[in-house]
């Protein structure tokens, strides 16, 4: 076999730059290794491909143009994980899009630094003298290898990374995934209104004064109630909440009615006129009650699961991702969204209506929090004792303990503006983890829990707005999230003709109705005789 060296090492040679710049200088980890091992095959397949060319001068052409591909894409990917610290998707298109030039700059001034320019100029200089002195295409096999071999050799390693996984490594396959599922996320719920400034809402009113209101509410995300510590659960997952309990409405019976994120919050954020056969938004209802609207989020923007909710959040005036990687892998801690919350708290809009969406606790727990909220390490209770379950049980809670650090920092900040505000949180669903059954998720196509689907719901109020505005607080009732557009409307101070104040959980005509989750069980009878195994 006759190898011309050469040209072989000018291709391995970025492969190596990319490779330690990697290891060296940004937050190593696997998926590293895995990108190595995927450029390396994918290498492999760009040699087999070019060596099948049988005119030369087709071959010698094209050969330094894939060079100039293969080094691009190492160059793009490599400066993406060192700026993001995760790998392109989809969601990263739809920030690169929805982003104004200015904020571009702004970053790239901030975060291009002396190392990346660094690595771009090696590479370069690599690629200048690539195009300079070499003209002879490589030979990596002998030129008898069968056609019909390396075809089979080609489709062989992208089967193989495509079984492996290693492929959401591969630059053109990022690239070309990424924008053909922006392009159909987006098309799928291109028809809904719901990415309009102002919903179908009929005589909004805002009752309230002149006076400047902040409201907040942050939805939580796979964060089941009966392990909060200002709920009694055992251990204190909840400490600085707990410290301020007293300033807090902790309702006690409020429950999803689905089990995972985009189904649950459909019903909860979105309110569905039968009669006029129209939807609107929680935004929208805000809009038109003349509030200024935010969106915070550390959720990804696009993806199977999320672009429904980043329609719904496009509704408001300005909106704010910080997140571009699914829940499974190495995400940024939800503290990323403190900056844009003291930006939006500066803002001089009077009246302000911000959802926050975090990210914590969503599986992988471990993955949710900074180092120092490693909180509980010993055994914890549990029914279904193992190894294992102790481990993820004590992953969850330090996540919990992040919740906690999050949203009394949040109420904090609100606090300082003394305005008239509210903070108001709910978890989207709950989250089994070894508390009712020996599982840990949601899934309630399987065998639904309660712990899916009970959420923990509080309020806290500013003094000037208990000043101003009373409610009724009665921390037992029985509450569905399906209803919360009355609770939200009628705390708020805002009135719209198809407002029920029954369906309020603040409103003292508050009525209780059947709770129907999942495919359409009742809640309260299904649980009836289920007792809590821990408390
Ligand atoms: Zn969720």
């Amino acid at each position: 076999m006759k190898i011309n060296l050469k040209p072989f090492l000018f291709w391995i040679v970025p492969l190596c730059i990319s490779f330690l710049f990697e290891l060296f200088f940004t937050d190593y980890r696997w998926y590293n290794f895995q990108n190595l091992v995927e450029h390396l095959v994918y290498l492999t397949c760009i040699w087999l491909a070019l060596s099948m060319i049988k005119n030369q001068k087709v071959k010698a052409t094209l050969t330094p143009l894939a060079f100039m591909f293969f080094t691009y894409g190492l160059w793009f990917e490599t400066s993406f994980f060192y700026l993001f610290s995760t790998y392109f998707s989809a969601s990263s298109i739809f920030i690169f899009i929805e982003t104004n030039p200015a904020e571009i700059s702004e970053f790239l001034d901030l975060y291009v630094d002396t190392k990346l320019l660094i690595f771009s100029g090696l590479l370069l200089v690599v690629l200048i003298f690539y195009l300079i002195k070499i003209k002879n295409p490589v030979l990596l096999l002998p030129p008898k290898f069968p056609f019909i071999l390396k075809l089979g050799l080609i489709t062989v390693f992208v089967v193989g990374l495509k079984w492996s996984g290693y492929i959401i490594a591969n630059f053109p396959f990022q690239v070309l995934k990424g924008t053909l599922s922006y392009a159909y996320e987006t098309y799928k719920f291109s028809d809904l209104n719901l990415d309009q400034r102002l919903g179908h809402f009929e005589n909004v009113e805002f009752e309230g004064n002149l006076d400047s209101h902040t409201y907040v509410l942050i939805i939580g995300e796979s964060t089941t109630r009966r392990q909060l510590g200002i709920y009694g659960y055992q251990r204190e997952t909840t400490p600085l909440l707990s410290k301020m309990k007293e300033e807090l409405l902790i309702y006690k019976d409020v429950i999803s009615s689905k089990s995972h994120t985009i189904e649950s919050l459909k019903e909860a954020l979105i309110f569905k006129d039968l009669e006029n056969q129209t939807e609107s938004s929680i935004i929208q209802l805000m809009n038109q009650a003349g509030f200024k609207t935010y969106w915070l989020s550390n959720q990804m923007p696009i993806g199977i699961y999320e672009t429904f909710l980043t329609k719904v959040s496009k509704a408001s005036d300005q909106y704010a991702y910080t997140n571009t990687t699914r829940w499974g892998s190495v995400t940024p801690f939800d503290e990323v969204l403190l900056p844009h919350l003291d930006k939006t708290l500066e803002d001089e809009a009077s009246k302000k209506f911000i959802v926050i969406n975090f990210l914590a606790t969503h599986a992988n727990y471990n993955l949710r929090y900074p180092k120092e909220f490693n909180a509980f390490n010993t055994d914890p209770i549990t029914p279904f004792p193992s190894d294992e379950s102790f481990k993820i049980i004590n992953h969850y809670h330090n996540s919990i303990v992040y919740v906690d650090y999050l949203v009394s920092r949040i109420i904090d900040k609100v606090r300082t503006r003394n305005e008239k505000s509210f903070v108001l949180y709910f978890s989207d669903h709950g989250e089994e983890v070894f508390y009712d059954r020996n599982f840990v998720g949601h899934n309630e196509s399987d065998i639904p829990t309660k712990s899916m689907f009970e959420i923990p719901f509080f309020v806290w109020t500013s003094k000037k707005f208990d000043s101003s505005y009373h409610f009724d607080f009665e921390p037992n009732r029985p509450y569905i999230l399906t209803d919360f557009i009355h609770s939200l409307s009628d705390l708020s101070q805002v009135k719209f003709n198809k407002f029920e104040s029954q369906k309020s959980i603040f409103s003292k005509e508050f009525k209780p109705t059947k709770r129907t989750i999942g495919k359409g069980i009742d809640f309260d009878f299904y649980f009836k005789s289920q007792k809590d195994s821990i408390n």
